[in-house]
């Protein structure tokens, strides 16, 4: 019998509240949303609702590996906690490090921590949020004297002026994004301003795009906080009675900041900047949620006080539908942030100047006084051979770290490297000398903290596969074997959550903002049937508390919040003649992160199956690259080859690149390898939304591309990528050497013999062959001297059919469907499979003007909206 069990999505930090019916016999869960969660009330987007597919066994880690052997658990773990050991004994406990992840569970990130700062000693535990949300961190540090989120989402329905801040939430949020737009339908006097440097589908529903210079984010809010002094727009008693520092704030910006000057540096119009400020003068409720374009930048902190110190100015913070609202990027970021998953921070949101604070707690005489390494410097300590062993934790440096190269090459040095994942084969598992096999989201059991600081429970839903173990449970095996057995007496995450909960009390006084000590008693069941709850959870607060600062109270010494003085600096790296453009890195609607889960859909490989180079007419122009065609970029640290989009949606001398692929995925698509490991100096988060790089055309002997329903492995081709799509896969292809006989080379790595049709054309250099196999469409093949290749669309929707007809398995070798077939075009509704041609045809034949008129057509559009803003742009 099935059961339903209410759990969180394990991507982006909306953290949507999801209804999963569980076949347990069958291995197969039905996703749909929970109507209950606050986060999402029963809306997912594309990518949650495709969780269903993704928890097959490809892949699949599931027993601990050493050396490339498979072994027990207590064989690896010994292996680990003596290895550790000896290093510790031989270097001391700095040689050792820890690097984790925003997947893991707020339970998993405490135990790791515990063991690495409390009885390791060493601060070097450092987590992938250190590439997403450090300088949030840092910034509501320095304003607010905690890491503090003021806001809740409800405030979306309240605001009367959101502003999204280098923030695609449209995609990068997409349930969040899609709450606001029905915001807006219900009160169309909410007003959007977007300000990022490309015109993204958040911009679908805003009044006002602002594409700004990249990097000049500081000297526009700079420019606000001036523009609100001049227009005696200051909230005065609010600065007076519960802030500081506004003095200097304002001394720094007393010259440069005219209208004019702004929009200059800005490279904005005065009208729109005129605008925007007008807007934020004469608005009540402002709303400015701002995320990576923020974040990932060399001045990342200051910017975030830029914003934040506008919102101050007026008193719009703690306040029903105001305040600065940082959208984090990841599952639990937060509960990273809440546990001390970073390398400065202890436990608890206590500072290391505390420490005796936490060594009380956990009777650990040994603790760290010191922070650790960040990210980019603990892997540049591997690099040099400092840092001796390193343990990464469900996450994948080689692809997504800057400098990547560098990366892949300090894990190759490295004496002694420790993966735990749930995946096998990823770059970063390929250069470990252990695995260990974790259980994977739906195997799992614990709690997570979205961007509105809401715990939630992340519920086990199936068996774990092969031997796969909880996170928690090999960190505190590892903390026995190193001789921290009492400390580590855990026997599920109920155990470990009491204590994180009674951490956050002991000592606090309300001296810190992170306080959920009402939940350190929590029984079993409790913790069990625990609904997703906002911090605080206290004694003053039993229930949670929506918003944080109404009372004008924040965790300074004087209790007031602090104005920052900024100095906008332009980021560290500017474009050369060598390298004149800026490269800007960030997500796509379909995919999280590396791909490890995502790239496991057929649905969700269709809306973008290859890594493609967003750029500006004018450029490609200059640069000499064409629409579909394949382009190199390089920057002084790399270089990635990707397919050419022309697009003005780009600003000119800025190109985008989207994050996920990964050499599992791609021949040259990992754009970390791109990267400039510029940081900035207080967050330490890398500056990855600018690079210089330079582009030009990457012109191959040929290209190509199969559609199979074998999974191949290539040594044809130079350049590859591979997606998995509904019952085949699809590779594209390009290279210098051809192979004489195609059908010939990968019939000889396909199981099934059958019989090939072919078409060649030596003089243009054309090859066309296909085979069937029970009548369906098994293989085929296209190759030509440059992209202009058969029609990949029709093809991959023969792959649906049990017998082609006559005239398809005619037209095969033309590349193009018989009269009157269909061709759906390239994939824009993901979760209804619906094309870019069928919906143009229907838009032409039935006059439609509306995207709801589209998904009353098609249902294009009306599962999780994700892909109405490219609706609307059809239309
Ligand atoms: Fe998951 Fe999408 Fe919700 Fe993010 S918006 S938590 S990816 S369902």
């Amino acid at each position: 019998m099935n059961r339903i069990i209410q759990t969180t999505c394990p991507y982006c930090g909306v953290g949507c509240g999801i209804s999963a019916n569980v076949d347990e016999q069958q291995h197969r869960l039905i996703i749909s949303g929970d109507i209950t969660h606050p986060a999402n009330f029963g809306r997912l987007c594309s990518k949650g609702s495709a969780l269903g597919e993704t928890i097959q066994l490809t892949n699949r880690l599931l027993q601990p590996r050493v050396y490339g052997r498979e072994t027990s658990w207590t064989d690896a773990l010994d292996v680990v906690a003596d290895t550790f050991s000896k290093v510790i004994a031989e270097h001391g406990q700095d040689a050792v490090a820890f690097y984790g992840s925003g997947q893991l569970l707020t339970e998993d990130y405490y135990v790791a921590n515990k063991l690495m700062k409390g009885f390791i000693g060493s601060g070097n535990m450092d987590t992938n949020s250190r590439l997403c949300m450090s300088s949030s961190v840092a910034g509501h540090k320095r304003a607010f004297g905690s890491d503090t989120v003021p806001n809740c989402y409800e405030d979306y329905e309240h605001a009367e002026l959101i502003i999204l801040i280098g923030s695609n939430a449209a995609w990068c949020h997409p349930v969040s994004f899609q709450r606001i737009r029905a915001a807006k339908e219900a009160n169309p006097a909410l007003k959007i301003v977007v300000i990022d440097p490309r015109r993204t589908a958040s911009c679908d529903i805003a009044d006002l795009h602002l594409p700004l210079a990249s990097g000049s984010d500081a000297w526009l809010f700079n420019g606000l906080l001036s523009y609100l002094y001049n227009h005696n727009a200051l909230d005065l008693n609010y600065i007076q009675a519960h802030t500081e520092g506004f003095g200097s704030a304002l001394g720094n910006i007393n010259h440069g900041y005219s209208i004019e000057q702004v929009a200059e540096h800005c490279q904005l119009s005065v009208q729109d900047v005129q605008r925007f400020y007008d807007w934020f003068t004469t608005t009540n409720k402002v709303l400015s949620l701002y995320s990576q374009g923020i974040n990932q930048s060399s001045s990342g902190s200051d910017k975030v006080n830029a914003i934040i110190n506008c919102h101050l100015a007026t008193g719009r913070i703690g306040k029903i539908g105001s305040g600065p609202f940082s959208l984090t990027g990841q599952p639990n970021a937060m509960g990273g942030r809440e546990v001390g998953g970073l390398s400065h921070q202890l436990a608890a949101h206590i500072e290391f100047s505390d420490a005796d604070t936490v060594a009380r707690f956990w009777n650990a005489p040994n603790i760290t006084r010191e922070a650790g390494l960040p990210a980019v410097a603990l892997f540049d300590a591997i690099h040099e051979g400092n840092i001796k062993a390193v343990w990464i934790m469900g996450t994948n440096p080689v692809v997504s770290l800057p400098n990547a190269d560098k990366i892949k090459q300090a894990l190759q040095r490295c004496e002694f490297v420790v993966v735990s994942d749930c995946i096998a084969d990823t770059d970063t598992t390929a250069l470990a000398h252990v695995l260990l096999p974790a259980q994977g989201w739906s195997e799992k059991d614990g709690t997570v903290t979205n961007s509105e600081r809401r715990i939630s429970r992340q519920r086990a839903l199936l068996q774990p596969a092969g031997n796969a173990q909880p996170d928690w449970w090999i960190i505190t095996q590892i903390a026995h074997r190193m001789g921290f057995a009492a400390a580590f007496n855990y026997q599920s995450p109920v155990d470990i959550f009491r204590e994180h909960a009674a951490l956050s009390g002991f000592e606090n006084n309300g001296q810190r903002d992170f306080d959920i000590s009402a939940l350190a008693d929590m029984s079993a069941t409790d913790y069990e049937q625990f609904q997703p709850t906002q911090w605080p959870i206290n004694t003053q607060y039993p229930q949670g508390r929506a918003r944080f600062f109404a009372d004008g109270q924040f965790f300074t010494p004087s209790g007031k919040a602090q104005f920052i003085a900024v100095t906008p600096r332009p980021p560290v790296n500017a474009p050369t003649a060598d390298y004149p453009l800026i490269l800007n890195t960030g997500r796509l609607r379909d995919q999280w992160h590396t791909m490890t889960r995502t790239a496991l859909a057929a649905k969700l490989n269709r809306h973008k199956p290859e890594p493609f180079i967003d750029i500006h007419p004018a450029d490609a122009e200059q640069y000499g690259v064409s629409a579909n065609s394949l382009a190199m970029l390089e920057s002084e640290w790399g270089s990635m080859i990707a397919r050419v989009q022309i697009t003005d949606n780009q600003t000119e001398d800025n190109v985008f690149v989207p994050m996920h692929w990964t050499a599992q995925y791609a021949s040259h698509g990992r754009m970390g390898a791109l990267v400039n490991p510029e940081v900035d100096p207080i967050s330490k988060q890398p500056e990855s939304k600018h690079t210089p790089v330079r582009i030009k055309p990457y012109t191959p002997l040929w290209q190509g591309f199969i559609l199979s329903r074998h999974e191949i492995q290539l040594t044809e081709a130079d350049y590859w990528i591979k997606s998995k799509l509904d019952g085949f896969y699809r590779y594209e292809l390009a290279g210098n050497t051809l192979p004489d006989n195609w059908h010939e080379s990968i019939n000889s790595k396909l199981d099934t013999p059958a019989q090939w049709q072919e078409y060649r054309d030596s003089a243009k250099g054309i090859y066309r062959t296909a085979r069937l196999v029970n009548k369906q469409l098994d293989t085929v093949i296209s190759i030509a001297p440059n992209h202009h290749l058969a029609e990949r669309n029709w093809l991959s929707s023969l792959f649906a059919k049990t017998e082609l007809t006559k005239a398809e398995h005619k037209a095969l070798l033309t590349g193009k469907p018989p009269l009157g077939g269909a061709d759906v075009g390239a994939i824009i509704c993901a979760c209804f499979n619906v094309g870019e041609k069928t919906i143009k045809a229907a838009i032409k034949e039935h006059g439609f003007t509306t995207h709801q008129q589209i998904g009353q057509c098609l249902k294009a559009g009306t599962n999780c909206g994700s892909c109405v803003p490219e609706l609307k742009a059809l239309l």
